[in-house]
């Protein structure tokens, strides 16, 4: 039987997109997702891009009974993990829920695996994973320090996996810290569908475009920025689902763990972003100079030099091309996979 490649969380925003460039590949697919945080409506998307290469197993990660069933009827050889809660202020407020899902899943799903014989996993981090960075651009030798129970959800991981590497050589981990995935697959039939108001500045920037919200906030315009609005480093969602498919690659040939930051490289700031999303509309976005948020950043992006050496991997899309898709998404669809 062809091996294939278990997804969890992959009916997400960013599971999905990888979901699809892993089967443009070439590779068989296994999804598990409990929906919790994306809608069934993504899986006809994926098979109106895909056809029916792909399974769909409807259950939560920490259920490990279900993992059993899925390493027993298919042929998985390595596994993605994205399902997580992701929402930081979501986790200020309700931390044992993160800890019990995001450490609570990771926890099951290596135990699944170790059972089944499967010890190749590629990890969803966060650029989070940083916290206040000293420096600019950010190596992955920079000091980690997470600043709210989300963040330490994913550095309990990073730090569970590093363990297990060094307990039992036979495990082959790639640790992915993620900058800020924007855009969407170029269809327009799948993107980001955040439920209610978005936290993140991409969405928030389209769902004004498309009338749905009056106005943008834009937190902060006195950080130490050439601009005074924060800078982050936006990579495109199919340049980050490539990136998956180097490191899967990587570990099947080099058996060797990894952790890589995917970011592009360069810094972005909010203005720059959204006179970009403005010009690629061809419509303005109506905004509003705000405070700062609390526990926000000047400034974060990453230093990329080691994913071009050891992934020969590197991001393709710029803003405009992120902006664009972002658009084409948002305008097809206004309200998400409601539409
Ligand atoms: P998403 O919420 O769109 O996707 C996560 C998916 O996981 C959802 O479909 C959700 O239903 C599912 N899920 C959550 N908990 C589950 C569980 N216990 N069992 C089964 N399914 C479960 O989020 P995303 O943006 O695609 O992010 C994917 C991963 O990447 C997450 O781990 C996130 O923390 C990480 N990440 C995201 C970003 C970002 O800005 N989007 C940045 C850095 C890291
Ligand atoms: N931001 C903003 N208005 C919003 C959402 C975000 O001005 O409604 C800013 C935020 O302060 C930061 C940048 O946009 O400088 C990216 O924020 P996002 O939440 O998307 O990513 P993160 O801060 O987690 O890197």
């Amino acid at each position: 039987m062809t091996p294939c490649i278990l997804i969890t969380g992959g009916a997400g925003y960013i599971g999905s997109h990888t979901a699809v460039t892993l089967m443009e590949a070439g590779h068989r697919v296994v999804i598990i997702d409990n929906l919790c945080n994306s809608s069934p409506r993504v899986l006809d998307r994926l098979r109106r891009l895909c056809g029916n290469s792909f399974e769909f197993v409807q259950a939560d990660v920490r259920d490990g009974a279900a993992l059993d069933a899925i390493f027993t009827q298919h042929p998985v050889n390595s596994v993605i993990h994205f399902a997580g809660l992701k929402a930081v202020g979501e986790s200020m407020a309700q931390p044992l829920r993160y800890f019990d899902n995001n450490v609570g899943s990771t926890i099951s799903l290596l135990q699944a695996m170790d059972r089944a014989d499967v010890r190749r996993i590629v990890f969803s981090s966060s650029a989070t994973v940083y916290g206040d960075p000293q420096q600019v651009p950010i190596p992955e030798t920079a000091p980690l320090k997470a600043t709210n129970p989300y963040g330490r959800t994913k550095l309990i991981c990073e730090d569970m996996l590093r363990d297990l590497q060094c307990a039992d050589p036979r495990w082959q981990v790639a640790i992915l810290r993620y900058f800020n995935p924007v855009g969407a697959h170029p269809s327009g039939l799948i993107g980001e569908a955040p439920s209610g108001v978005p936290n993140n500045l991409m969405p928030y920037i389209t769902q004004v475009a498309v009338g749905q919200r009056d106005y943008l906030s834009i937190f902060g315009n006195d950080y130490p920025t050439p601009d005074g609005t924060g800078v982050r480093d936006y990579i495109h969602v199919m340049d980050l689902a490539r990136g998956h498919l180097a490191a899967l690659d990587h570990l099947a040939n080099e058996q060797q763990s990894i952790t890589v930051n995917l970011g592009t490289g360069y810094g972005v700031s909010v203005k720059q972003l959204v006179d970009t999303f403005s010009r690629v509309a061809g419509r303005p976005i109506a905004h509003r100079h705000v405070a700062r948020r609390s526990g926000d950043v000047a400034a974060c992006y990453a230093d990329t030099s080691l994913a071009r050496t050891i992934l020969g991997w590197q991001a393709e899309h710029d803003i405009a091309r992120m902006c664009e898709d972002a658009w084409r998404w948002q305008s097809i669809n206004p309200t998400g996979y409601a539409s």
